[in-house]
């Protein structure tokens, strides 16, 4: 569904991705694992647009992507929830998500305003409450609330467990494999017990070149390859 082959990305002069490539299947849950400075955040951003590749290719749904301008991508069904989340802190719940509705997809069941907080019942609780006045885990299950009523084709989560608590990382990580059934997700995290307890394969990524690809079993095994590049 999702395929980046070889992207390279600079900041200016500095070469962050060198040859990336991934790809993301339908009904598939992929991580993207390394350390702080890694390119998780880079890889999302090239795919997504606003970091557009130098180099290399991204396709999604069988269509040519890479140079294509970032509303283009959110049209043609990229959903992205960026690390800092951005709610808006004076809207409720329940106008963050209304101004987020897209006309659903044809071939897919549509995300509704119904369907949304039967699937998140902790957000329909807090319909009328502000978006700044909610808890950070709460924050983040709006952030993916809201992207879903784009009615996208596939998630993209930058470190959705960043600054959670750990029971909060807990709740997220069942709504994460639920969602499973619904849409395929590209996710980076740092917290690797999180991303092998949700994922169905990973890459680790160090200094902006991929280490290692692999199904989440194998991964979660490998302690060679965690101690290397990642923080566990
Ligand atoms: P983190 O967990 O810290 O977000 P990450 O794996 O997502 O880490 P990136 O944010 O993709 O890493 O950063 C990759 C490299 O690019 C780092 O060396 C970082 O310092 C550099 N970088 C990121 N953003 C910029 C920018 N706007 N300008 C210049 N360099 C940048």
């Amino acid at each position: 569904m999702l395929e980046v082959r070889d992207m390279h990305v600079y900041y200016g002069g500095s070469h962050v991705l060198q040859g990336v490539s991934l790809h993301v299947g339908r009904n598939e849950i992929v991580c993207l694992l390394g350390r702080n400075g890694a390119g998780k955040t880079t890889t999302l951003r090239g795919i997504m647009g606003y970091n557009p590749p130098a180099a290399g290719l991204v396709a999604f749904c069988g269509e040519t992507i890479s140079g294509r301008p970032v509303y283009e991508n959110v049209r043609r069904g990229i959903g992205y929830v960026p690390e800092e989340r951005r709610i808006f802190a004076d809207l409720s719940v329940e106008d963050n998500i209304e101004v987020a509705f897209r006309a659903p997809r044809p071939d897919l069941a549509p995300w509704t305003r119904e369907r949304l907080f039967d699937t998140f019942p902790q957000l329909a609780r807090l319909r009328r409450h502000k978006g700044g006045a909610i808890s950070g885990g709460e924050q983040q299950i709006l952030a993916i609330a809201r992207c879903l009523a784009g009615n996208p084709r596939i998630l993209l989560l930058d470190e959705p467990c960043e600054g959670l608590a750990p029971v909060i990382v807990e709740s997220l990580a069942s709504i994460i494999v639920d969602l499973k059934r619904e849409i395929p997700v590209l996710m980076t995290e740092q917290n690797a017990r999180f991303a092998f307890a949700v994922s169905d394969r990973g890459y680790v990524i160090d200094k902006g070149r991929v280490r290692y690809d692999g199904p989440i079993k194998d991964l979660s095994a490998n302690e060679e390859i965690q101690s290397r590049y990642l923080a566990v």
